[in-house]
């Protein structure tokens, strides 16, 4: 029975908590806040919700969406209705239902600050109430915004986006995700169970906050989404670039990262609740075995090298123009016309449909135009080296 200290108690680090615990080991969770409501839209998709039941089927509060409207940069609009729904959480139970689950396995819960950890000896310690502890092993689970990063670099702009929104007092029953010119990221309106979760996300690197507040503002008086009585927040959300995913140390002999803090978030998408606790459950197993360092083998066959190839795509996705009009844009128009591709863009959404195997199911399935103008935006012979999309200009 090995002595494990996890820092951080959002979902990453509670879900490997609660396989460990499980495991026999003496786990002790610290979070500063505990269940809080983190600044975060709170989906959750299919593919969470199949492999955690248990977040479908109990009583708290969360709305189950079912209509995901997407808007272009210019204004057009097409509906897509899931055959997979969507269920969306307040953080603040999402938090408490995943820490309760961790405490009812065995393990010790602690709302504390960590402010500094070493991992120099063979027993690894950290610092919290103004004292050293150690631990057989330490895993960070502090999300996107900490410094706790030992033997291995911080998140540079480029491989972050600010996030901006507000909790916004109001009942709605739809997704809306709006797409902006030449801007590397997305708005999105959240409806939950009693309210609405609105926001943006833009690159770093290449957007300023005052740009984010602009374009935020802009949408919410064209859909008449006031913010009286609404709550402000912002984060940051890691967005990895291929080299992150692939380079980036997650394991060291005493110490792990997991969920936010290893970049495990689709670029694309901005999904990150499934990965956190994906990668809390991956680094669990493999530490109840004795064996940490099969844990990024795991993730790599689970999940990540599908996020490598969305990071691949993201620019293009984002920036690129096919023929004249943004991706974006062009896609919404065709979604507007082919109910093939609305039903691909929903198990897209909904995580039926992985990435790397788009390309079996698009040419046979949807039109010559439609299935030319999605593999050379994602370049699928050769996603890595080029930039443009064939027979079209690119923004850059
Ligand atoms: C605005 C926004 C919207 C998003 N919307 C979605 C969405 O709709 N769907 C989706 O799938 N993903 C979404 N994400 C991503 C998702 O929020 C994260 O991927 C997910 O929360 C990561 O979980 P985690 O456990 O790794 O980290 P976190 O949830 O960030 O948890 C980290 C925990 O560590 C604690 N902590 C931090 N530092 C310390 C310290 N020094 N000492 C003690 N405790 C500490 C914090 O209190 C926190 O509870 C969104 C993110 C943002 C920013």
């Amino acid at each position: 029975m090995a002595e494990i200290a996890i820092v951080g108690g959002g979902p990453s680090g509670s879900l490997c908590g609660e396989q460990l615990a499980r495991a026999g080991h003496q786990v002790l969770i610290l979070d500063e806040h505990l269940a809080w409501e983190k600044p975060c839209g709170g989906g959750l998709t299919h593919k969470a919700l199949e492999a955690y039941p248990f977040l479908r089927e109990n009583a708290h509060p969360k709305k189950v969406v079912r209509d995901v409207e997407l808007i272009s940069s210019d204004g057009q609009r097409v509906l897509l209705q899931m055959s997979h729904p969507i269920v969306v959480y307040s953080r603040a139970v999402l938090n408490g239902l995943l820490l309760d689950r961790a405490a009812h396995s065995g393990c010790r819960v602690l709302q504390s600050h960590v402010t500094a950890i070493d991992t120099d000896s063979r027993r690894p310690r950290y610092c919290a109430g103004g004292q050293w502890h150690s631990a057989d092993f330490l895993v960070l689970a502090a999300g996107a915004r900490n410094s706790l990063f030992p033997e291995t670099r911080p998140f540079e702009p480029a491989e972050l986006e600010m996030t901006q929104g507000y909790f916004v007092p109001v009942s709605r029953d739809g997704i809306q995700i709006k797409f902006l010119p030449q801007f590397e990221g997305y708005i999105w309106s959240f409806p939950r169970n009693d309210h609405l979760s609105v926001g943006i996300c833009g690159n770093m690197a290449a957007h300023t906050s005052n740009e984010l507040r602009l374009h935020l503002h802009e949408f919410l008086g064209r859909e008449k989404i006031s913010t009286e009585g609404a709550r402000f927040y912002s984060h940051v959300l890691p967005s990895p670039q291929e080299r992150t995913l692939s380079q980036r140390p997650v394991v060291g002999r005493n110490w792990a990262l997991i969920g936010d803090a290893a970049a495990w978030v689709d670029p694309l998408t901005g999904e990150g609740l499934f990965y956190a606790m994906r990668s809390g459950e991956l680094l669990g197993s493999s530490l109840a075995e004795g064996a940490p360092e099969k844990y990024p083998a795991r993730v790599k066959a689970a999940f990540s090298a599908d996020l490598e190839f969305a990071s691949r795509i993201v620019r293009r996705f984002y920036r690129g123009t096919f023929l004249g009009v943004a991706v974006t844009t062009h896609l919404v128009q065709l979604m507007r016309r082919s109910s093939v591709l609305r039903q691909l863009m929903s198990d897209l959404f909904s995580g039926t449909q992985d990435y790397r195997s788009l390309k079996r199911r698009l040419w046979g399935h949807l039109g010559i135009s439609v299935s030319e103008f999605i593999s050379n935006v994602l370049n699928l012979e050769q996603p890595a080296s080029a930039v443009t999309c064939a027979g079209s200009d690119t923004a850059d």
